[in-house]
C-alpha cells in the first residue's frame, strides 16, 4: 500500500490528481523562485526596445508569456514559495537600452537574491508559420533536472516538441541557479497562437509548469 502511494505521488503532481489520492499538495514553503515573463522592455523614452515575436493575427508573445508567467507565480505562491517577478501585471514594462544586457540582468536577479530557480517564459515566433511545438533550454548541469520536468510536463498538452537541449542564451548564461527557458508554444503558428493566447489553455501551461517545478523542488 505505501509503495502505491509512492507511486502515486511521484506519477502525479498536479493539485487535482493530488487530491484525487487524498495526499497534500506539494509544499514548496521556503523556496524563492524568479519568473521572468520575456520580452516587454521599453526604452527610457517609452519606445519599445524588446517587444517579442507578433503572430498573424496580432497575437503577442509579451502578452502571452505574461499571463501564463503570473498565472504560475500564483500556483507557486499558493505552494507557499515566495515568487519574484522580473515584471508583472502592476509593472509590464522594463526599461533598458541593450537587449542582451536586459536579458543578463533577469537572470542575474536570481543569482543576487539566491532563488531556488529561475523559470523564463517565451513564445516563439519563426517566419515558418508550419512551425509547431514547445523548447524547452537550460546551460549548466544544476538546471537539467528542471528541464527535463518542464518537458515531461509539457508534453500532455500536445503542443508537440520544437527543441530541447542546452543552449548558450543570455539568460542560461547568466543564471548561476537552476534555470530554464521554455517556449510554450508558436505564436507565427496561427493554430498554436490561437491556443496559447486563451486564458484556458494558459492556464493548463502554467499548471503544467507548476508541476514541473513541483516535481523537482517541492519538499
Ligand atoms: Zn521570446
Amino acid at each position: 500500500m505505501k509503495r502505491i502511494i509512492f507511486l502515486a505521488m511521484l506519477l502525479c503532481w498536479s493539485s487535482a490528481c493530488l487530491a484525487a489520492n487524498g495526499a497534500q499538495p506539494p509544499s514548496l514553503a521556503g523556496r524563492l523562485f524568479v519568473v521572468d515573463p520575456g520580452h516587454g522592455v521599453r526604452y527610457p523614452d517609452g519606445s519599445p526596445l524588446n517587444v517579442g515575436a507578433v503572430g498573424p493575427g496580432g497575437y503577442e508573445e509579451a502578452k502571452i508569456t505574461l499571463a501564463v508567467a503570473e498565472d504560475l507565480a500564483r500556483r507557486l505562491r499558493a505552494a507557499g514559495a515566495r515568487v519574484v517577478m522580473t515584471r508583472s501585471y502592476a509593472k509590464p514594462y522594463r526599461i533598458g537600452t541593450v537587449i542582451r544586457v536586459d536579458n543578463r540582468a533577469r537572470a542575474a536577479l536570481a543569482n543576487r537574491l539566491g532563488a531556488t530557480a529561475f523559470i523564463a517564459v517565451h513564445a516563439d515566433g519563426s517566419l515558418d508559420r508550419g512551425r509547431r511545438g514547445t523548447s524547452v533550454f537550460w546551460l549548466r548541469p544544476n538546471s537539467a533536472a528542471l528541464a527535463r520536468a518542464v518537458r515531461a510536463h509539457l508534453a500532455p498538452l500536445g503542443l508537440g516538441e520544437s527543441e530541447f537541449h542546452m543552449r548558450d542564451l543570455a539568460v542560461t548564461n547568466e543564471a548561476r541557479v537552476p534555470a530554464v527557458l521554455v517556449e510554450i508554444g508558436f505564436v507565427s503558428n496561427p493554430a498554436q497562437a490561437q491556443l496559447i493566447a486563451s486564458p484556458a489553455f494558459q492556464e493548463r501551461e502554467a499548471q503544467a509548469l507548476f508541476d514541473a517545478v513541483a516535481q523537482t523542488f517541492a519538499a
